[in-house]
């Protein structure tokens, strides 16, 4: 489904973004994993890939950077020639209170989850635009669309994501490039495990299908949307979230 095909998927090393590059992988893209700091799962996930039988490149660079983000996108070119997938899926959460919630935290948030993805589509777009082919895709949440206590820095930069991805795709649109957002719901990763088992209980009373998500429920969706099955699909935001918001 996507053989010939190269993508870039930012904050890869782990989570949602690490299935993500595994199954577009399996769908026969090359793929750039982006990390920021090194694990001992790196390797691991570059031999994974290269079992698979696809090509993998490490690039290491903190996506609210705008300089180290303009190499990463350089390094895939030089490798591969061209890129025709770019999931911004990098994020963070830095929860708390508005009262208490500090300048830092809401900066630090903003720059990864919205920034980040900015940066990477302001150096992606002119190779997309030049080879009149792409798909963008953004890892928003359900949070940006109903806002959370304790996350309004969070809420914020997911939203902001979804009017980035719904301007940039009525910007790029006559270009062939399809730009949409998938806003997880609950999905089982290191950023949800650090949640109070209380709060994950209470979680799950809204949660239709009564499990919490997998990373692949998302990997599924992401690697659809950078298919050409859904070449006629852009400016959307799919929810995974097991009818959590309805
Ligand atoms: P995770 O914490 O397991 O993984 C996040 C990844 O992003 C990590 O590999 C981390 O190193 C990387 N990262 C963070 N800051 C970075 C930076 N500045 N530069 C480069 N990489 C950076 O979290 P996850 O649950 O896999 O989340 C992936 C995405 O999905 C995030 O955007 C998150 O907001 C979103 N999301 C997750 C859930 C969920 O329930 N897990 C729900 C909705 C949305």
């Amino acid at each position: 489904m996507l053989r010939g095909k190269i993508a870039i998927i930012t904050g890869a090393a782990k989570g949602i973004g690490r299935d993500i590059a595994i199954k577009l992988a399996k769908e026969g893209a090359d793929v750039v994993i982006n990390y920021r700091t090194c694990n001992d799962r790196l390797k691991e996930l570059e031999n994974t890939i290269k079992e698979i039988g696809r090509e993998v490149l490490m690039v290491q660079a903190d996506v609210s950077n705008f300089d180290e983000t303009k190499v990463l996108v350089e390094k895939c070119i030089e490798k591969f020639g061209k890129i025709d997938i770019l999931v911004n899926n990098a994020g963070i959460t830095r929860d708390n209170l508005i009262m208490r919630m500090t300048e830092d935290d809401f900066d630090d948030v903003y720059k990864t989850n919205l920034k980040g993805a900015f940066n990477l589509i302001k150096h992606a777009i002119p190779y997309m635009i030049k080879q009149k082919n792409g798909r963008i895709i953004n890892i928003s949440s359900v949070i940006g669309l109903i806002g959370n206590a304790g996350q309004a820095n969070y809420a914020a930069a997911k939203a902001g994501l979804i009017g980035l991805t719904k301007s940039v795709a009525k910007e790029v649109a006559s270009r062939n490039i399809t730009v949409n957002a998938v806003a997880p719901g609950y999905i089982k990763t290191d950023m949800t495990d650090k949640l109070p088992e209380k709060i994950k209980e209470k979680m799950m009373e809204y949660i239709p299908l009564k499990r919490f998500g997998e990373t692949e429920d998302v990997a599924n969706l992401v690697a659809f949307l950078a298919s050409e099955n859904a070449a006629y699909i852009t400016g959307q935001v799919i929810n995974v979230d097991g009818g959590m918001v309805i």
